[in-house]
C-alpha cells in the first residue's frame, strides 16, 4: 500500500534531481526497487494485468481507441452512439485484427484525449486483443494541466505508471508526450521534461507525436530536451517521423532514438483523386520505400511500425473520420493488409518485419 506521503517523498526525489543525476542514496532506492515502483523489468501493464514482455507478439504501437477529450464520454456519451455501442463495433473491429494476427494495441490516447480505460479494459476482454494504456500529454492542454509545473506533471505521470489510472488499478505502460507544429512550446517542453524524468525513475518508454514535415520537424527538438535530461534515447521512439526524408530520419536514429513510422495510412488517397503537387513524399507507397531502406541501411531494430487508427472521434470536425476511413477502408488493418505485403514485394525479409513488428515492441515496452 503506497501512502500519499511516500508518494509524494518518492516523486519529491525525483524532482530534485537527486535520480536525474544518478545520485540515488540508500534511502532513495527504498523507493524504487528492483520491482514494484515501476514496471518489473521484462513484464508490461496491459488494461488487464501485466504480462510477460514475450507475450505481446505481434504489436501496433501507436493506435487509439478514440481521439477525444477530458470528460467528454462523462458529458457527452451520446455523441459516439453510446458506450455499449462503442465498445461493441471497437471489439468487433480489434477481433478482426486478432484474426489477422494482431495480438497487442498500444492506445497512446491521453487523459486530456479522453482515455477511458474502463471501455480499453472491456474492449480488450471481448476482443482477445491486448491493450496497453498510456500516460502523458497531447500538444493541447487544458487549464488543470497547462498550469502545472515539471515537477507536477512527473508527479501526475507517476501516478498513472505506479499506482493506477483514475481508481483503477490499471498501470500505464508508456508515457505519450507531444509536440505539433507549434513546436516546443513553454508547456510542451515541461511535459517532455517531466516524461523524461518519469522515465528515468521507472524505465517507462516513452513514445511521442511530433511534427516531422517541413520547414521546421521537431523531432531533434524533442531529442535535444531528452538528451538534456540524461535521458537514454534507447527508452524513447519519436513519432509520425515517416514524413521525414532519409537524412531526418538516421540523424534521429543515429542519435540512439527509435523512429515511430506510423503514419504511412495517412498517405493513400481516397479512390480516384490524384496526388496533390508537393504530396509525392508522403504518398504511402513513397513511406514505405523508405522504410525498407532504412531496414537496408541496418536500421530495422530502431522502427515501430503503427497505423495511429482510431475507431471514434471528437476532437476534429465531423466527418473527418469518415474521410479517413474513405481513403482507408482498411483502418488499423493498414499496415498488416497493405504496407507489410509491399515491404516484402520490395524484398524485405520476414526476419527484418519480424525485428520491426515483434522484437522491437517486445525490447521498447519490456525493457529486454
Ligand atoms: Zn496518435
Amino acid at each position: 500500500m503506497v501512502t500519499r506521503r511516500d508518494f509524494l517523498e518518492r516523486t519529491a526525489l525525483v524532482t530534485t534531481g537527486a535520480l536525474a543525476t544518478g545520485r540515488i542514496g540508500r534511502s532513495a532506492a527504498r523507493f524504487f526497487p528492483a520491482t514494484g515502483s515501476g514496471p518489473t523489468r521484462g513484464m508490461v501493464p496491459t488494461v488487464l494485468g501485466p504480462i510477460d514482455a514475450s507475450k505481446l507478439g505481434f504489436t501496433l504501437p501507436h493506435e487509439h481507441l478514440v481521439s477525444s477529450s477530458a470528460g467528454f464520454w462523462r458529458a457527452w456519451p451520446e455523441f459516439f452512439g453510446g458506450r455499449e455501442k462503442f465498445i461493441s463495433m471497437a471489439a468487433d473491429k480489434l477481433r478482426a485484427a486478432k484474426d489477422e494476427g494482431v495480438d497487442t494495441m498500444v492506445d497512446l490516447t491521453t487523459f486530456d484525449l479522453g482515455r477511458d480505460v474502463r471501455i480499453m479494459q472491456e474492449v480488450s476482454r471481448r476482443s482477445g486483443v491486448q491493450i496497453v494504456a498510456c500516460t502523458g500529454h497531447w500538444h493541447d492542454p487544458q487549464l488543470s494541466m497547462g498550469a502545472r509545473t515539471v515537477e507536477e506533471l512527473t508527479e501526475f505521470f507517476l501516478r498513472e505508471i505506479q499506482r493506477g489510472i483514475e481508481d483503477t488499478d490499471i498501470k500505464a505502460g508508456v508515457i505519450k508526450v507531444a509536440t505539433d507544429q507549434e513546436g516546443v512550446t513553454p508547456f510542451l517542453e515541461k511535459a517532455l521534461r517531466a516524461a523524461a524524468r518519469a522515465s528515468k525513475a521507472t524505465g517507462t518508454p516513452i513514445e511521442t507525436h511530433s511534427w516531422a514535415l517541413p520547414p521546421n520537424p521537431n523531432g531533434p527538438l524533442q531529442a535535444d530536451v531528452f538528451e538534456s535530461e540524461g535521458l537514454d534515447p534507447a527508452k524513447v521512439s519519436i513519432g509520425h517521423s515517416d514524413y521525414g526524408d532519409i537524412a531526418y530520419l538516421t540523424g534521429l536514429i543515429d542519435r540512439g532514438f527509435s523512429v515511430g513510422m506510423d503514419h504511412v495510412s495517412r498517405g493513400v488517397l481516397p479512390p480516384g483523386m490524384a496526388a496533390p503537387a508537393g504530396m509525392e513524399p508522403y504518398l504511402w507507397e513513397v513511406k514505405t520505400q523508405r522504410i525498407k531502406a532504412l531496414v537496408d541501411a541496418g536500421h530495422a531494430n530502431k522502427l515501430l511500425l503503427s497505423n495511429d487508427w482510431l475507431f471514434a472521434d471528437s476532437a476534429f470536425a465531423t466527418g473527418t473520420l469518415a474521410q479517413l476511413e474513405r481513403a482507408n477502408p482498411d483502418g488499423i488493418l493498414f499496415l498488416t493488409r497493405r504496407v507489410i505485403p509491399y515491404l516484402k514485394q520490395l524484398g524485405v525479409s520476414n526476419a527484418a518485419i519480424h525485428t520491426m513488428t515483434v522484437e522491437n515492441p517486445r525490447r521498447f515496452f519490456g525493457g529486454v
